[in-house]
C-alpha cells in the first residue's frame, strides 16, 4: 500500500475518479451537508475560515470509492473527507510523501492524521490554539 500522490496504478484511478461527474457532485454533497450541520467552513491544516470555492476535500479513506460497468461512484463518509486549502492541502501529501514510514508503512487514515498534526503545529499560530 502506498499513501503517495502520483506513481502506481491505483493512483491513476484516482486522479480518474476526482475528475469523475460522481466526485463533483459527492463534493456538492458534502458541503451541502457541512452546511446543514452548521458547521463553519474552514481549512482543517490552517484553521481559516473559507469558502467552499477556496477548499479542496483530502480522503482519509478511498474504500467508499467504487468502479463498477465504467462508472465511478462515490460513497465515502462525510467524516472520511477533509476541507483544505490547495495550498495546505499539497502541504499534507508532501508531509506525507517525504515520510517513508508514513508514506508506505501506514493505513491512509493513520498517515493522514499524524500529518494534518504536523500541518496544524506548523500553520496554525499560538493565539489561536488557546
Ligand atoms: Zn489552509
Ligand atoms: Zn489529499
Amino acid at each position: 500500500m502506498s499513501n503517495r500522490r502520483k506513481p502506481g496504478a491505483r493512483n491513476v484511478y484516482r486522479s480518474e475518479f476526482l475528475s469523475s461527474p460522481a466526485w463533483h457532485a459527492r463534493r456538492a454533497r458534502w458541503f451541502r451537508k457541512q452546511e446543514r450541520l452548521g458547521r463553519p467552513l474552514a481549512c482543517t491544516g490552517c484553521g481559516v475560515l473559507a469558502t467552499r470555492d477556496q477548499l479542496e476535500l483530502h480522503h482519509l479513506d478511498y474504500s467508499g470509492v467504487r468502479f463498477a460497468g465504467g462508472t465511478w461512484r462515490a460513497f465515502e463518509r462525510h467524516v472520511d473527507l477533509v476541507p483544505l486549502h490547495p495550498y495546505c492541502h499539497g502541504l499534507l501529501h508532501q508531509i506525507i510523501e517525504h515520510d517513508r514510514v508514513l508514506a508506505h508503512h501506514r493505513g491512509r487514515r493513520v498517515a493522514s492524521a499524524i500529518a494534518l498534526n504536523v500541518l496544524r503545529n506548523k500553520l496554525i499560530r499560538p493565539q489561536e490554539t488557546a
